[in-house]
């Protein structure tokens, strides 16, 4: 009996998809890539995920906002797709991995709040503009704020909720405390697997996937071909004494902590858990080698508090709020701001997925889909994935004749 050319393009994907595939790095991107390798619909492959740390999401996978938007990346026309391709995906995940009580998906209202450098103590609810929540105090709001986003087009996740759901759904073998020292090529310029730190022998490996956010700066692999910086952010988060006061609003402030001073711009997440998360005050600061010893300046700290008390009273601890976290993380950023999403140049079946910036809780679906895709059909479907390709640095060397 003849086979229909559908069986026949599956049953050869089947046979040229490579089995054993080992994703390094267990932040939010490598854990979508693990997801979407395990749920590939033609050759669904669980892969072995190695994290350096004794935690996945350790690093800003686990400490981000993660703030959702359908078309906030709509100016770069490459990231629109790559964004608005994970919005949908964030959805579908949800109602597959029931986001809602797992990782506290949920649409959001979103604004923009002008936060005044001196609050007028007279400000009344009364004259308070209807679009501002009633938890924000009148004073927070200098201006009337403005809607950037609705329920349809915004809304967040737990980021570390979320990486662990994603991360346990794929089944993925996950190998703790592991760090990924070198990637090793065979005679053939194939990937043949990598190799652990303090650990004898090779993992092998047909498919290698390099996801390790701002390290990647520190990989030498990686580094040969483009740079990837950190960039220090601080967050805190607070428990309110009246949580159920708290509305879904997301807050993108503007402060001026003092005329003449730096303008600010953190962002306010109240969560469906209860708790407020509050982020800003980045710093351009080398990456350290440990994930698990970063920690926040305490200026930097102790200014999130200062805004967090101005924008509402439940925010304060001199009025009641539990600080459950005072954190700092790394975002990665390239030098042309876009995520770097490919296979390595010259180096067959070595993927890098990296660079995903202040979107990549976002973005993350939509990334690991698509190199599900490339590593187990040949090609990425979902998205687009040429100008994020790694090669484009090589070009770009050349000109400048690095
Ligand atoms: C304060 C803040 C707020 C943010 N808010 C949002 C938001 O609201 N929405 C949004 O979309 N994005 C947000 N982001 C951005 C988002 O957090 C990042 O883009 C994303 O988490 C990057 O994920 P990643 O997996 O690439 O890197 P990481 O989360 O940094 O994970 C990399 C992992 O690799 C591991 N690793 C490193 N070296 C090795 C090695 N040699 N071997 C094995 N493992 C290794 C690390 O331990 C780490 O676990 C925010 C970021 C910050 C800092």
């Amino acid at each position: 009996m003849a086979n229909s050319p559908a069986a026949t393009t599956a049953a050869a994907a089947a046979a040229a998809a490579p089995k054993r595939v080992v994703i390094c790095g267990g932040g939010v991107i490598g854990a979508c890539t693990a997801y979407y390798l395990s749920t590939h619909p033609i050759t669904p492959t669980v892969p072995i995920l190695i994290e350096k740390s004794s935690s996945p999401a350790c690093a800003a996978s686990g400490k981000a906002g993660g703030f959702l938007a359908l078309d906030w990346c709509d100016s770069t026309p490459p990231l629109s797709s790559l964004a608005r391709a994970s919005f949908a995906l964030h959805r579908r995940l949800a109602d597959a991995l029931d986001g809602a009580s797992a990782y506290g998906f949920r649409p959001v209202h979103t604004l923009s709040v002008l936060v005044p450098s001196n609050p007028n103590p007279t400000a009344s609810a009364a004259a308070s503009p209807p679009i501002l929540p009633e938890w924000v105090d009148p004073s927070a709001s200098a201006a009337p704020p403005r809607e950037l986003g609705t329920p349809e087009t915004t809304a967040q996740v737990h980021p570390g909720l979320f990486t662990k759901s994603v991360l346990a759904a794929s089944g993925a073998e996950v190998v703790l405390r592991g760090e990924v020292e070198r990637v090793v090529v065979g005679e053939d310029g194939r990937v043949a697997g990598v190799g652990v730190k303090g650990r004898d022998g090779v993992v092998d490996a047909d498919a290698v996937v390099l996801a390790l956010g701002p390290w990647s700066g520190k990989f030498e692999m990686m580094r040969e071909v483009f740079d990837v910086s950190g960039l220090k952010a601080h967050s805190i988060v607070l428990r309110p004494p009246e949580p159920e006061k708290i509305t879904p609003h997301a807050l993108f402030l503007s402060y001026q902590p003092e005329p003449g001073a730096k303008m600010l711009d953190p962002e306010v997440y109240p969560r469906p858990t209860g708790e407020v998360y509050i982020c800003g005050m980045t710093k351009d600061e080398e990456v350290p080698d440990d994930p698990e010893t970063i920690t926040g300046e305490p200026e930097s700290i102790a200014m999130l508090h200062k805004i967090a008390g101005r924008v509402s009273s439940q925010l304060r601890k001199e009025e009641g709020a539990e600080v459950v976290a005072e954190q700092a993380c790394y975002l990665p950023c390239t030098d042309d701001g876009l995520p770097v999403i490919g296979e390595m140049p010259g180096v067959k079946g070595c993927y890098v997925a990296t660079g995903h910036n202040c979107w990549g809780i976002l973005n993350a679906p939509a990334t690991g889909a698509a190199l599900a895709e490339l590593i187990l059909d040949g090609e990425a479907k979902i998205v687009d994935l040429a100008p994020f390709s790694p090669a484009r640095f090589l070009k770009k060397r050349k000109k400048r004749g690095v």
